[in-house]
């Protein structure tokens, strides 16, 4: 109610394959935005949660009511207004977001992925970042510590008369969460390389191309006491640039396609594929870990694909996970033997029948 453009909706989403069809500026983004609020409480496409009230109005509430194999029926409710986010699970409040993120996992498709690409080192930071959180508490935790610590570490550096007493107690607590950090980003780095590259193998067919991803780390510091070396001996040229200039806010990864930086080199649909090929692995790696199976969210992912590589992404998924799509054409008729269920989008309404068909 009172989400973006919707006024209100009541949407069943029961099936197995939902393909949810309109022409642009209708509504499709924004039911799967609501979606992916259910699984991460943020929202795929924007980090002002205000945004999400649709104009004119104080709030926006959705209400979930969620199926989940083994565990029953519950009913998630959350509201979006001007204190923030409440979220209520069965009648009782979330009252920290730790508790209740992981419970209903989605991994969300969107075009904007591109950036993983396309973007700067922060979009490919901040996508890894939220990922290896959402399976690894400890990572999320040391995430924390270190960004506070840096923030800190960053204000001390405005003024050149602060001195090593000041610095330590920061820098001590920031080397030991790089560690961490580095040895995580490596270790799931290389789990995502390797499932990624075989998934854009299976993308790009078999006389297609291979790629691999590689992470390119701005610390270089193997353990937290030669990070903590660095710091030190970092502090002058930091001072002078009044921020800390190396560590694991500066990492970055390349993806490679043949060998090549897919930035430079890549067509549009190889980056595409690229991409997808990295939240097919990211999907497959949080299914392993967590033993959830997460349903996926595809925010109109194929346009710019061959219809090769579009039957191909649909292999890629299992017969049994969850699919909401969106589209501005109706559903494939084929797509690995999906029956898809057709939802009808226009101006914030939706329907189960076509606009043509529809009684009035
Ligand atoms: P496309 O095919 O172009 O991606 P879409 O169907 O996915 O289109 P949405 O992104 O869901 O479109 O947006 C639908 C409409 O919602 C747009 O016209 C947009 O301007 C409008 N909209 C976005 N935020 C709000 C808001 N807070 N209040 C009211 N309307 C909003
Ligand atoms: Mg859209």
């Amino acid at each position: 109610m009172n989400f973006r453009n919707v006024d209100f909706a009541d949407i069943p989403l029961g099936e197995l394959s939902i393909w949810v069809c309109g022409a642009n500026a209708q509504g499709k983004t924004n039911l799967l935005e609501a979606l992916g609020l259910l699984s991460a409480a943020r929202s795929f496409r924007t980090q002002k949660l205000s945004s999400l009230v649709r104009f004119g109005q104080n709030s926006a509430k959705i209400i979930f009511g969620v199926e989940r194999e083994g565990s029953g029926e519950s009913e998630i409710e959350m509201t979006i207004g001007p204190a923030g986010r409440k979220i209520s699970v069965d009648g009782e409040e979330m009252k920290k977001l730790g508790d209740y993120i992981g419970k209903f996992p989605a991994v969300a498709m969107c075009s904007d992925d591109i950036k993983i690409l396309r973007g700067s080192p922060e979009n490919r930071r901040r996508d890894l970042d939220i990922f290896i959180s959402s399976l690894d508490s400890e990572y999320f935790s040391a995430l924390r510590k270190y960004h506070s610590c840096l923030a800190q570490r960053n204000a001390l550096l405005k003024d050149a008369r602060n001195g090593e007493d000041l610095f330590l107690p920061f820098e001590r607590q920031m080397a030991e969460a790089a560690e961490i950090l580095e040895r995580k980003r490596a270790e799931f780095l290389s789990l995502l390389s390797e499932i990624a590259s075989k998934k854009y193998s299976a993308l790009a067919g078999e006389n297609g191309d291979s790629a691999s991803i590689c992470l390119k780390s701005s610390c270089g510091a193997p353990d937290a006491a030669t990070f903590l070396a660095m710091l030190k001996s970092g502090r002058a040229e930091d001072f002078s640039f009044r921020s800390t200039l190396k560590g694991p806010h500066r990492d970055d990864f390349a993806i490679h396609i043949d060998s090549k930086d897919a930035r430079l080199y890549a067509s549009e649909g190889q980056q595409r594929s690229a991409v997808l090929a990295i939240k097919l692995a990211q999907f497959q790696i949080f299914k392993e870990k967590s033993g959830i199976s997460p349903a996926l969210l595809c925010d109109d992912i194929l346009g710019e694909l061959d219809s090769m590589r579009r039957e191909a992404f649909w292999k890629c998924v299992d017969a049994e996970t969850q699919v909401v799509a969106t589209s501005t054409c109706p559903p494939p008729s084929t797509s690995q033997g999906r029956k898809w269920k057709s939802i009808f989008v226009s101006g914030g309404g939706f329907s189960q029948e076509a606009p043509g068909e529809r009684i009035l």
